[in-house]
């Protein structure tokens, strides 16, 4: 990964043959890879590289509330842990849970809860823990993408998968899926997610300038990323159970 200080920003985030620094055209994604029941002790867990992103996500739950003073008596809670490595970024994070991971935390809470049905849980809670281990834009995105997959593998109830990805504008271009210098150095970050039993958009945040027409064709170009990106979610789930059918053959060959 390249590593940059403000004062070091490229001048363009375009090369001379008209692709952004890390090779893409205005519309790729970055490189993703996803896996899922990583974590044994977890109730279902997912592990997602995207780009220079490396996340994992660990589900619990339905569980007793601790501190229980959060139950609630109507319905279950979700909690949503967005923790970053104090190694995932240049700087060293501090270890302590900052005032970003805590907003990051809500926000993918805020994205997944649509999709549960915690009205059927009433008392209990169930528990997202993300760790970011190395971080390079999108980090909200990939985790909450991530965190789908997890409570997917675990088994809970879901109306459907949450996928998401970020539109951004980069030296007055938009582009799809900024990366970390893209991000800083870029003009706008539009992160955007889907809960694809409604085709509601559950985030859509915004930091920078664009005009109406920028954000409705950004909007377009998230639709098709989100769709890529949902694809490569069903898959990962399916070889998960591909795996185990395989093996159940195995055992009843043997
Ligand atoms: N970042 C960092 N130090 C921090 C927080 C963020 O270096 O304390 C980097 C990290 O690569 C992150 C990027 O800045 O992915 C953009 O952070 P932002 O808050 O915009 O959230 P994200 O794009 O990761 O959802």
């Amino acid at each position: 990964m390249t590593l940059l200080i403000p004062d070091e920003y490229p001048k363009s985030l375009f090369r001379d043959d008209g692709k952004r620094l890390d090779g893409r055209d205005i519309y790729d994604l970055r490189p993703i890879k996803m896996e899922v029941d990583v974590i044994k002790n977890a109730d279902g867990s997912a592990y997602i590289e995207w780009g220079n992103n490396k996340i994992f996500a660990s589900v619990y739950g339905p569980r007793e509330v601790h501190p229980h003073h959060l139950a609630k008596p109507d319905k279950g809670i979700l909690r949503v842990f967005y923790r970053m490595a104090t190694f995932s970024v240049f700087d060293r994070k501090r270890p302590a849970p900052g005032r970003r991971e805590k907003e990051i935390s809500m926000i993918i809470s805020d994205c997944l809860e649509p999709v549960l049905f915690l009205e059927l849980y009433p008392g209990t809670s169930f528990e997202i823990f993300i760790e970011v281990v190395d971080a390079d834009g999108g980090t909200r995105c990939a985790s909450t993408t991530v965190a789908a997959l997890a409570l997917a593998d675990a088994g809970v109830p879901m109306r459907s998968l949450v996928t998401s990805c970020a539109i951004g504008k980069i030296d007055g271009k938009l582009v799809t899926d900024l990366s970390g210098i893209e991000d800083k150095a870029g003009d706008a970050d539009l992160p955007v997610a889907i809960t694809w039993f409604n085709d509601e958009m559950s985030l859509l945040q915004f930091d920078g300038k664009m005009t109406k027409g920028e954000m409705d064709t950004s909007l377009d170009m998230a639709q098709d990323a989100l769709k890529k990106i949902y694809d490569m979610q069903l898959e990962a789930l399916k070889r998960k159970y591909i795996k185990i059918q395989k093996d159940v053959q195995d055992m009843e060959v043997e």
